[in-house]
Formats: structure tokens, C-alpha cells, sequence
């Protein structure tokens, strides 16, 4: 099995971990072969992967600009019509917020393994796609980087793990106080220090929501108690996330911070791949590795996360419905960076979660709380 050609449907394949997925497969093009891309309204660099990865399978969310890629040599096709293609083994989910989440679940209905980088399809709907995952024998495997460290602290370990801690950067205003943090812009918020991320995932880095969301996708992806996972602020992110065993022992996965790798394990798995592209870890320039804990009360979006995790139900699709809209009112200069929290505390607060949802039932909850945050303003 291990030199037999892999499959790919890439979705989301022009954003910031579709480009560095299709930078992995160009370094092993002899180990994949990619049959799918789909995008959102990137049509120019969807034409120039084209040219280069011949896929079978494309398509464009943008409906105005789909007739544009029209080409020969391949066919239109939508995302969750790929992900159920018989000829493609791996589907690789990049496609950023809730537009992951029905051609996640359809990957895995069709029993794919599902590298998957999108973290609303865990959180909006964990229990369905876990449940779906299991009953298709599907795989999920992550290609978030701190879910991917967990993974790798876990390979081979046949007893359960006592306790998960994630690491967060603390994003570009740490230390910051509330008074400082009123007058953030979007653009400051857009410079990551450690991290090569698309805009939405940048800013949720910067409110520590994107901290919160990961507690919830890791709670699903390893079935571990809310109680039993811990944030903790590591400036440096050079410690991808650890996991503490029930005899004390921590394991933690170290490297520079860059995609790639975490999208290389998924794909190449069992295997690890030498890819010279990928910086090796220069002991004598590390500086030292710091820990503090996460500042709640700054930023208050990594404990709603937690709280809407904890309470389940629907109350994870309103999370992630609110801070997605209220994200891109703050991009679009329409609120200040602390209103991003007040907003999507308001909206959780004002939802009557439904136990055990429907998948109707999400994504009618998500699209409630988008028109909330709109409302309120
Ligand atoms: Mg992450």
C-alpha cells in the first residue's frame, strides 16, 4: 500500500490550505494524483491548478464566474459530488467556515478518508459527522495543526489519553487590555506572528475564538471530555499541542509553525515523507519555549467557545454563525474588534437550543444567528 498513488479531491483548493495542499502534492506528485478541485470565486488561480493538476473534476462556487473555467479535458461538478466519487480515495477539506460542513459529511457518508483542515464541520455538527464517520468507516484526519500534534502524540499509544492541552499563539495582541484591543483594526489583526492563515481563521486566532472552536473539534475528534482539554498560551509556536497520559508522562509534537506539515502527515499517512521545503527545527536559534495561561477576560471568545461546546446542542452552530458574521463585519470595518465577542455572547444568549439536533436544525441555527448579529446592529 505504501507506494500506491493516492486519489485527491482538494475543496477549497485556491484558499490559504488548499494552495500550501497542492504545494505538498506538487513536491510528491508521483505519490498523488489529484482527480478534484473545487474553489470558491478564485477563478484565475483555479484555471492556472488546472493547467497544472489536470484534474477530471472541477467547479466554482461563484456561480457569475463558473462558466469561466469551462475548459476541456474536464468536467463541472459540485464539491459534494466529488467527495463521492468512486475514483477518489482521500478528500481533502480546506474550505474555510460553514460552507465545509455539507461536503465533509458527504465524504464522510461515502466512506473517504477525509483530510480535513475545516474546524465548523466538527463544531456545528460533531456528534452527526463522528456518528456518520463511524458507521461508513470513514477517517477523519486533521490537518489542524494542534489536532494534528494530539494525533501524533496518540500514534501508537493503546492507552487513552488522562488529558489534551492545546497550545495557542496568543495571537497579535496578547497582553493587550481591553481598552487597547477597542481600537484594533482589521488590519493589524490580519498579521498573524507565527501563522500562514486565511482572513477569517487570522482574526478568530486574534480573538482566541479560533482557540475555543479547537477545543470543541477536539472533544470530537477524540472523544474527550470539555473538562479533560486545557488552552494553554504559547507564544512561540514551536509546541503544536501536547497530551498528557494517565502516568503523568506529557508528549508534545515541536516544529516551526507551517501548514504543510501537518497537511503532509495527513496525506502521507502511516507514513512520514522527507520534504526538504519543510524547516527543520535549528536548535541553537530556538529561543526559549514560554507558557502562560490564555486571558479570559480579554478575550472572552475562548470561554463562550468552551461554554457553547459544554452546552452542545445547537448552541456550537450559533457560535459559529455569529462569530463568521460578525468576523466579517469587522473586516468590513462595521464594528470594533471588541464587538465581535459582545455580539456572539448577545446571540448565544438569546438562542433556545434544541438538544441533539438535525442537521436541518444546524445549519437553521447558524443561519438564525448570522441574521441576530445583524440585528443587532
Ligand atoms: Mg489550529
Amino acid at each position: 500500500m505504501a507506494d500506491s498513488v493516492k486519489h485527491l479531491a482538494v475543496l477549497g483548493s485556491t484558499g490559504s490550505i488548499g494552495q500550501q495542499t497542492l504545494e505538498v502534492l506538487r513536491a510528491f506528485s508521483h505519490r498523488f494524483r489529484v482527480i478534484a478541485l473545487a474553489a470558491g470565486n478564485n477563478s484565475d488561480l483555479l484555471k492556472r491548478q488546472i493547467e497544472e493538476f489536470k484534474p477530471r473534476f472541477v467547479y466554482l462556487q461563484d456561480e457569475q464566474k463558473l462558466h469561466s473555467i469551462a475548459g476541456a479535458g474536464y468536467e463541472i461538478l459540485p464539491p459534494e459530488a466529488m467527495a463521492n466519487l468512486p475514483l477518489v480515495d482521500t478528500v481533502v477539506i480546506a474550505t474555510s467556515g460553514k460552507a465545509g460542513l455539507l461536503p465533509a459529511l458527504a465524504a464522510v457518508r461515502a466512506g473517504k478518508t477525509v483530510a480535513l483542515a475545516n474546524k465548523e464541520a466538527l463544531v456545528m455538527a460533531g456528534e452527526i459527522v463522528t456518528a456518520e464517520a463511524k458507521q461508513h468507516s470513514a477517517r477523519i484526519l486533521p490537518i489542524d495543526s494542534e489536532h494534528s500534534a494530539i494525533w501524533q502524540c496518540l500514534n501508537g499509544e493503546t492507552t487513552p489519553a488522562a488529558r489534551l492541552i492545546l497550545t495557542a499563539s496568543g495571537g497579535p495582541f496578547r497582553n493587550y487590555s481591553l481598552a487597547q484591543l477597542e481600537k484594533v483594526t482589521a488590519e493589524q489583526a490580519l498579521k498573524h506572528p507565527s501563522w500562514r492563515m486565511g482572513r477569517k481563521i487570522t482574526i478568530d486566532s486574534a480573538t482566541l475564538m479560533n482557540k475555543g472552536l479547537e477545543v470543541i473539534e477536539a472533544h470530537w475528534l477524540f472523544e474527550m471530555p470539555f473538562e479533560r482539554i486545557s488552552v494553554l498560551v504559547h507564544p512561540q509556536s514551536i509546541i503544536h499541542s501536547m497530551v498528557e497520559f494517565a502516568d503523568g508522562s506529557i508528549k508534545a509534537q515541536l516544529s516551526y509553525p507551517d501548514m504543510r506539515l501537518p497537511i503532509q502527515f495527513a496525506l502521507s499517512y502511516p507514513e512520514r515523507l522527507a520534504n526538504p521545503q519543510l524547516p527543520k527545527l535549528d536548535w541553537d536559534k530556538a529561543a526559549s519555549l514560554t507558557f502562560e495561561p490564555p486571558d479570559c477576560d480579554s478575550f472572552p471568545c475562548l470561554k463562550l467557545a468552551i461554554e457553547a461546546g459544554k452546552q452542545g446542542g445547537t448552541c456550537p452552530a450559533v457560535l459559529c454563525g455569529a462569530d463568521e458574521a460578525a468576523v466579517e463585519l469587522f473586516l468590513a470595518q462595521k464594528i470594533k474588534f471588541t464587538d465581535i465577542a459582545r455580539l456572539v455572547e448577545q446571540t448565544l444568549s438569546g438562542h433556545q437550543s434544541i438538544s441533539r439536533p438535525n442537521l436541518e436544525q444546524i445549519i437553521e441555527a447558524d443561519a438564525w444567528a448570522r441574521q441576530q448579529v445583524l440585528n443587532y446592529l
